[in-house]
């Protein structure tokens, strides 16, 4: 019987600050994300999927084990996509020319994932994902939802959940998608596009 372990952070708490501050990440990372982990280990056992990964679980279960792993998943691809602060922060390689190519510019690109994560009614993430034909698209998914249940390949997400953003930016969701940018770690998001 395996048992689901917390991500671990590829930085320090504090390193993402002051985009995200270190008391959201405490919280976010130490709270809310342990605990899907602690729920998921708890309803597995007895359950016939207690040998399926996350990425297996969101996909074939349902009910409460879809969405503790959902949230697990979803959070696992959040933080790990996350370096420090960088100005003119530019997506890399193959992914950079997708990103023209689809959607005719970084900044056209930007500013539709921005409006579809703070035209996201409730609580949810805003993915870019990689389509079977090795194009990109941008998706909304409610709550724990994640690409992978439309057939897409996850490649970058912004967490819409309040509690991602609330300690930081209150209620200003948009301005906090637009700082986002600064943080995303393109050489990791490029390796997902670009993975077999
Ligand atoms: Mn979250």
């Amino acid at each position: 019987m395996k048992n689901f372990e917390l991500v671990a952070l590829p930085y320090a708490a504090d390193a993402l600050e002051p985009i995200i501050g270190k008391q959201t990440v405490d919280i976010h990372h130490g709270k809310h994300l342990q605990t899907y982990v602690n729920n998921l280990n708890g309803l597995l056992p007895g359950s016939g999927l207690e040998e399926l990964s996350l990425e297996e679980l969101v996909v074939k279960a349902e009910g409460a084990i879809l969405n503790n792993a959902g949230q697990i998943l979803n959070h696992n691809l959040y933080f790990t996509q996350f370096t420090a602060p960088r100005a003119e922060n530019k997506p890399v390689g193959k992914l950079a020319e997708a990103i023209d190519k689809v959607f005719g510019s970084l900044e056209a690109f930007q500013a539709e994932f921005e409006k579809k994560g703070t035209g996201l009614f409730g609580s949810g993430w805003v993915w870019l994902s990689k389509t079977n034909d090795g194009g990109l698209v941008i998706t909304q998914e409610p709550n724990a939802a994640n690409p992978l249940q439309r057939g897409l390949t996850p490649l970058l997400t912004f967490d819409v959940w309040e509690h991602a953003y609330y300690l930081d930016y209150q209620n200003k969701r948009a301005d906090y998608l637009h700082a986002l940018w600064a943080l995303v770690d393109w050489t990791e998001v490029e390796r997902r596009f670009t993975q077999i």
